[in-house]
């Protein structure tokens, strides 16, 4: 077993084949972390049953003690391992939407560690869709706990590369499967309520859910920010999360006001994050992110951006709001939390 108290660890880089997949299941079957590429981000992986092993993921990222872990498995069956029971909705919802970037939070099993649940009785759970993810927990044995692989609050890692800048010698190994598919982590479902509950936006919108669940009730931390002293559902929403190094402010307005604001603002050398398209007029250095109306390509670029911004060296960064309907509603909640909830609405 590696020395874990020494500072600096030899990161592997392995190739998503099966040289690679099996080296990275040995790593992790030995109790190392190891990040895998995902279809939503990328995860810094432990055996999910061995809460010691899961306890270096928090050393290893920063991350908060109170913050729990997602457990990804590979094949439906596992499940019931995990959790007590499974109910109809809970069913229903695996059915359409697994393997994919949905979490479904139950009450946990005695199987599971209390490091993976930072001590709720509840545990997440999610079958993913990549197929480098899937053979990686069959060649592990059977459950990983896996947090986004970056270090804690920082934006999440959408390539291999982007993993070893938050993580090189902290972890045995980073497998490379190239870039992620959908970009922002999974939409997060909490069926412990008494009403199913929405925690956290991703790939799966909540029309989507909505077509499945009779009911859906959407926690109001997805759009706000948490007052200050009230308990938060998905503790992983409380923090200021997802943001670069800059001072990010959210603009709430049309592509001409917004060129306007940010033109106006060129003695404080800020930098904009704008839509593809609307860059034209801007006096000030930009980056795009997608396309107004195309949710899906801002969530599969908004991560690498904000770390772009950092690259660029930029301090203060003005971003147009995304609209915060389907996979943008997700779009908007990382990004809102990137700004700290420091949003500016311009008529
Ligand atoms: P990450 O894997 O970094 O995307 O973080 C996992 C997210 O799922 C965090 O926002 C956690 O707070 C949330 N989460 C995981 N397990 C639970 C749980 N049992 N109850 C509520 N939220 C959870
Ligand atoms: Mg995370």
């Amino acid at each position: 077993m590696t020395d874990h108290s020494a500072a600096q660890l030899n990161t592997l880089r392995l190739a998503a084949d099966e040289i690679g997949i099996d080296a990275a299941g040995d790593l992790l079957s030995r109790g190392e972390l190891v990040a895998i590429p995902t279809e939503t981000v990328y995860g810094l992986a432990a055996d999910a049953l061995n809460g010691e092993a899961v306890s270096r993921i928090f050393e290893a990222k920063g991350r908060p003690s109170d913050n729990p872990l997602i457990v990804h498995i590979a094949d439906r069956a596992d499940w019931a391992k995990l959790v007590k029971e499974i109910p109809e909705n809970a069913n229903k919802l695996a059915d359409k939407f697994w393997p994919g970037p949905l979490t479904i939070i139950l009450p946990a099993s005695d199987l599971i560690p209390p490091q993976v649940t930072a001590g709720l009785k509840t545990v997440a759970v999610r079958f993913p869709a990549h197929p480098v993810t899937i053979e990686v927990i069959k060649a592990e044995g059977c459950s990983l706990a896996a947090p986004s692989a970056n270090r804690s609050g920082a934006p999440s890692p959408t390539n291999a590369a982007r993993v070893l800048e938050d993580m090189d010698g902290r972890i045995a190994g980073v497998l490379d499967g190239g870039d992620c598919a959908v970009g922002v982590e999974s939409t997060v479902v909490d069926l412990s309520l008494p009403r199913p509950r929405l925690l956290r936006p991703g790939g799966i919108t909540p029309e989507m859910l909505r077509e499945v669940l009779f009911e859906l009730d959407i926690d109001p931390a997805v759009t706000a920010a948490p007052k200050a002293g009230t308990v938060v559902a998905s503790p992983g929403m409380k923090y200021t999360h997802y943001s670069p190094r800059a001072r990010v402010t959210l603009i709430q307005s049309t592509p001409e006001k917004f060129t306007e604001f940010v033109n106006a603002q060129q003695h404080q050398h800020p930098t904009a994050l704008c839509f593809d398209g609307e860059e034209q007029g801007l006096l000030v250095p930009f980056l795009t992110y997608g396309r107004r109306d195309d949710p899906e390509t801002q969530a599969k670029l908004l991560f690498d951006k904000l770390r772009q911004l950092d690259d660029a060296g930029a301090t203060l960064v003005y971003a147009a709001c995304p609209t915060p309907d389907g996979v943008g509603l997700a779009v908007y909640n990382r990004l809102i939390r990137a700004a700290g909830f420091e949003v500016i609405k311009l008529d």
